[in-house]
């Protein structure tokens, strides 16, 4: 007995953990600036950590209440219905529930290149197909329509994603519409806003007024400090109506999470420094990195430093953890989150010694 055929498939290759560092390495992970998966410097939102270990006490029952609330809450936020907020354990789960209520097998999806892993896994995973748009860095990355256009063909979803990572280039509303009204009637778009505290952009949930085709994925990881929780959701069209009720993994958020997230909505005064600290660590990374940068709208920046695998481990022998960018296709780059002040400089002065000497 065997697990059906996964050569098609592939495990997500996450940003190396600190433990697994300083073991390898022979390091405390307390020495070690872990630089390499876009996760909040400042920790999670105090008060997002409060309600956490309030809510331990009642987690022998289902979140069944918890749940309804943090929808209504997200709901309210956002001006939708909570019938449109598809809460999940994470963003990632949210993506596998878009798989679950679109894909029928042998359908096609259109993903960005370079771009997130996990869209493709989990369309493959629901038996779909997947298919590429470019971002070229001759054009500096920029997320032309004619780019997606050009390259649609008719696929189930088309998955845009602004701030882009790992190249920090970003899609405006105009040419999200371009995308939206030069695509197929039953095709959806998806706009990933992972990172989309980061930017003075508008969000682009104010697009879904009126349309059936065009969603939104948030999530807590990244600017509220929540990824080790798992907490993340997609606004869909409020013509699904509660299709989420079909596709929903029982109580998919964990008590814990629902409380932290709930709290961290309420803590603006943490997401701004959170922003604060990555605008200014950005600024920070294109003035003194001695290598070429992009400009970047999210907590990271991706970096030019000729073979990125080799950087990477120079740095992180030096305890500056970053993430090689092979698995982006972009083996000549690094993406490096933002960190603290602190972090950041030390990145800084580490990566430019590296870069020094490594052979490119
Ligand atoms: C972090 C991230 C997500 C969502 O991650 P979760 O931790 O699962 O919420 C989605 N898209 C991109 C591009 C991301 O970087």
């Amino acid at each position: 007995m065997r697990p059906r055929d996964l050569s098609a498939h592939t495990p997500y290759a996450a940003g190396r953990g600190i433990e697994e560092v300083a073991r390898e390495v022979g390091m405390d992970p307390d020495d070690l600036v872990k630089l390499s998966s876009n996760e909040n410097p400042l920790g999670p939102s105090p008060k997002a950590a409060e309600a956490a270990r309030a809510a331990v006490d009642g987690v022998n029952t289902y979140p069944k209440a918890a749940h309804a609330d943090l929808r209504e809450k997200l709901a309210a936020r956002w001006g939708l219905t909570a019938d449109q907020v598809w809460l999940a354990n994470g963003g990632d789960g949210a993506l596998d529930y878009l798989s679950r209520a679109l894909l029928e097998p042998g359908d096609e999806v259109l993903v960005p290149d370079p771009g997130f892993a996990y869209y493709g896994m989990s369309v493959r995973y629901h038996h779909g197909r997947v298919n590429t748009y470019p971002l070229h860095k001759s054009e500096e990355f920029a997320q032309r329509p004619a780019n997606v256009l050009d390259a649609y063909d008719g696929e189930r979803i088309v998955y845009l994603i602004t701030p882009h990572s790992p190249t920090g280039s970003e899609m405006g509303h105009d040419a999200i519409l371009e995308v939206a009204d030069g695509v197929d009637d039953d095709t959806f778009v998806l706009v990933d806003e992972a990172y989309g505290a980061y930017t003075d952009q508008p969000s682009a949930v104010s697009l879904m007024d009126g349309r059936d085709d065009v969603g939104v994925l948030r999530t807590f990881s990244k600017s509220y400090g929540l990824a080790g929780l798992r907490v993340g959701y997609i606004l869909a069209p409020e013509a699904w109506a509660d299709a989420y009720d079909y596709v929903n993994t029982p109580f998919a958020v964990n008590t814990l999470a629902l409380a932290a997230a709930s709290a961290a909505l309420d803590d603006e005064a943490f997401v701004e420094r959170s922003v604060e600290t990555a605008a200014w660590a950005r600024e920070y990374l294109y003035e003194n990195l001695a290598a070429k940068t992009w400009e970047s709208a999210g907590n990271y920046v991706l970096a030019e430093v000729g073979d990125g695998a080799a950087i990477q481990r120079a740095a992180q022998e030096r305890g500056v953890i970053v993430r090689d960018c092979a698995s982006f296709g972009l083996p000549e780059c690094i993406r490096i989150t933002t960190g603290t002040k602190e972090e950041t400089r030390r990145a800084v002065e580490v990566l430019n010694e590296v870069v020094a000497t490594v052979e490119r």
